[in-house]
């Protein structure tokens, strides 16, 4: 298993409109996309840092996942997301050592990455992704 970097860092909140005052004015970031992931029913506004991003997510329906966690946790970090040479491949890999997956191969995310995500039952309760351009 070869992890690059972090590629970025998921952070579910209520409303990205009142949230990012916080990201622009106090830590002085620049919103510089957004976008709505319809298949995982979530709005994002990525901040970059360094070259690791933070990824606002917003639900944009009561069954959104992002809704979901914030209905059981509350605001705060989602995921963490790692960038990996094939999201395949660091799936199978950790597959293999036994890891529950929430999805055995690459789906399309944000910024068009193929991105794949482990259980957090698996990890510690640290929910992870692995994502490739
Ligand atoms: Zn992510």
């Amino acid at each position: 298993m070869k992890l690059d970097y972090i590629e970025h860092i998921g952070i579910a909140v209520k409303s990205i409109a009142e949230s990012r005052g916080y990201y622009e004015n106090v830590l002085g970031l620049e919103c510089y996309a957004m976008e709505e992931v319809s298949d995982q029913k979530v709005r994002t506004a990525f901040f970059m840092v360094g070259q690791t991003k933070l990824e606002l997510l917003e639900a944009t329906s009561e069954d959104s996942p992002i809704a979901k966690f914030i209905e059981k946790k509350g605001e705060g970090i989602h995921h963490i997301a790692f960038a990996v040479a094939s999201t395949d491949e660091a799936l199978k890999e950790v597959a293999d050592k036994g890891i529950t997956l929430i999805d055995k191969s690459a789906r399309k995310g944000a910024e068009k990455m193929n991105i794949g995500f482990l259980h957090p039952k698996s990890t510690g309760g640290v929910l992870t992704e692995f994502c490739c351009k």
